[in-house]
């Protein structure tokens, strides 16, 4: 399987670019923040939960995304592979996707870290707010992601860069631009 881990900060691009990664490679697609806000839309109990969460601009607390991304995971059956989209966010997801795989012979084949700078991450996600009245991306609640992304998923990248798996992707320039910087990335594995 080829495991893929697309990292970055909130409005990086990682949803963007798994769509393509999916297209071409015909891989399973986790999206942790797509999965909640479906939840959140279904009205469940989960989703109650999350949105206490992500209005906040905090986290879910890992147990709770451990045990939906290992549900998810298994749903897939035989696949050709998978992309991780807003998963693992902590050091402790990452050590629980780590056993997850292992106890399936699976490993995470390459992390890639989409790197943009703060002030476009802003623009991006202020823009998003207007266009799909994404709740949680207003002014406020955006400083408050970034905060948690620098404080608890930041330290990731030493975290993987000592997993051997980590590449480094400039997530500035164009999407064709970008994506064909990431298919470099994962055909190099
Ligand atoms: P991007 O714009 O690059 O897709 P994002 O940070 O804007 O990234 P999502 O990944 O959709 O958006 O996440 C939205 C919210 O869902 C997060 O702010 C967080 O509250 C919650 N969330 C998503 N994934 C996780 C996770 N792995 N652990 C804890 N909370 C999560
Ligand atoms: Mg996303």
């Amino acid at each position: 399987m080829l495991n893929v881990v697309i990292f970055g900060a909130p409005g990086s691009g990682k949803g963007t670019q798994s769509e393509r990664i999916v297209a071409k490679y015909g891989l399973n697609h986790i999206s942790t923040g797509d999965v909640l806000r479906a939840e959140i839309k279904n009205g469940t109990e989960l989703g109650k939960t999350a949105k206490g969460y992500i209005d906040q601009g905090q986290l879910i607390p890992d147990e709770l995304m451990i045990d939906i991304l290992a549900s998810v995971f298994d749903s897939f059956g035989e696949s050709k592979g998978v992309i991780f989209d807003g998963f693992p966010r902590t050091i402790a997801q990452a050590e629980a996707l780590k056993k997850m795989l292992s106890e399936r012979g699976q490993e995470v084949s390459v992390m890639l870290d989409l790197d943009v700078p703060e002030d476009e991450l802003m623009t991006r996600l202020i823009k998003r707010g207007q266009d799909s009245g994404r709740a949680d991306d207003n002014e406020e609640t955006i400083k408050k992601r970034l905060q948690v992304y620098h404080s608890q998923t930041a330290p990731l990248i030493d975290w993987y860069k000592n997993e051997k798996k980590y590449r480094h992707i400039k997530g500035l320039g164009t999407m064709e631009g970008i994506f064909a910087d990431i298919c470099d990335a994962i055909e190099s594995v």
